[in-house]
């Protein structure tokens, strides 16, 4: 593996791959880009629910294709159900959203990674970021890696993008239950979160705000109206 890159891109999300992908279609075939993330089997997974776009942010997602993303390709060959809500209103407002099959979804964004040459998946957990320069000017010069088997690793680029989702000092409160993680079967990644105070940031907490989910036995099916997709679907 080398050590030196154009871009490093921390984190294999949503957020991650556009920017490798971003990354590697802006700075053509001798690119050389760093996607570092915890699992490489993790790449692209769906946290939440499946869908993709919907009101306010299905533009969004064309917003992205429209610039060469990836999301609406993995979307629409992913998906399983297309609606366009709010029809009843101006094409300004239409929302285009899709019901992806989630472990597709992942499945094909991972393949879309493996197909640019220019894209190195790095498994680690970024514990650092390199800088060079006074504590009023610093530039970042690359990561500090904490590898999977206990080993560090060194990259350097003059760009580095961080895409963390929410494992940076991640919490999950379920019930009264409180627990550390980046999202359910994950780990937080904290060594981070500490590198980058220490560099003067300061760090706040959002929150997803995920709904509780409901017990399927518990739901009155036939007192609810089938919400059909459209008939003619639209993609991304
Ligand atoms: C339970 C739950 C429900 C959610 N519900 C919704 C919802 O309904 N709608 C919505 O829009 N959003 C929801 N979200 C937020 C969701 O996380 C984001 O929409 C989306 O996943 C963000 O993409 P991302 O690329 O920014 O981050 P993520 O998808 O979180 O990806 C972050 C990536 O960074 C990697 N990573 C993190 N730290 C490091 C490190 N130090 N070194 C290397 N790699 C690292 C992780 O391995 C992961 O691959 C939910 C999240 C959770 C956990």
């Amino acid at each position: 593996m080398k050590s030196n890159y154009q871009v490093i891109v921390v984190g294999g999300g949503h957020a991650g791959i556009e920017a490798a992908w971003a990354a590697a279609n802006t700075l053509g075939a001798e690119s050389s880009v760093a996607l570092v993330t915890l699992e490489a089997q993790k790449i692209g997974v769906m946290s939440c629910n499946p869908a993709i776009g919907g009101l306010a942010k299905g533009q969004l997602v064309r917003e992205i294709d429209a610039m060469g993303g990836m999301m609406g390709l993995v979307a629409d060959a992913t998906g399983i159900q297309f609606k366009l809500l709010n029809t009843s209103k101006g094409a300004a407002v239409h929302g285009p959203r899709c019901q992806s099959d989630k472990h597709a979804y992942a499945r094909v964004a991972q393949r879309f990674i493996k197909s640019r040459p220019e894209i190195e998946v790095v498994e680690g957990s970024v514990e650092a970021i390199l800088t060079e320069g006074e504590q009023s000017n610093l530039v970042a010069t690359g990561v500090r890696i904490g590898l999977n088997d206990g080993g560090e690793l060194e990259l350097h680029a003059p760009s580095v993008i961080l895409t963390t989702g929410t494992f940076m000092h991640g919490i999950m409160h379920r019930g009264q239950d409180t627990t550390e993680g980046g999202r359910v079967g994950e780990a937080a990644t904290n060594k981070i979160s500490d590198a980058l105070r220490s560099l003067g940031f300061e760090l706040g907490r959002l929150k997803t705000g995920t709904p509780p989910r409901l017990d399927i036995h518990s739901i009155d099916w036939d007192a609810l109206p089938v919400q059909d997709g459209d008939e003619v679907p639209m993609p991304f």
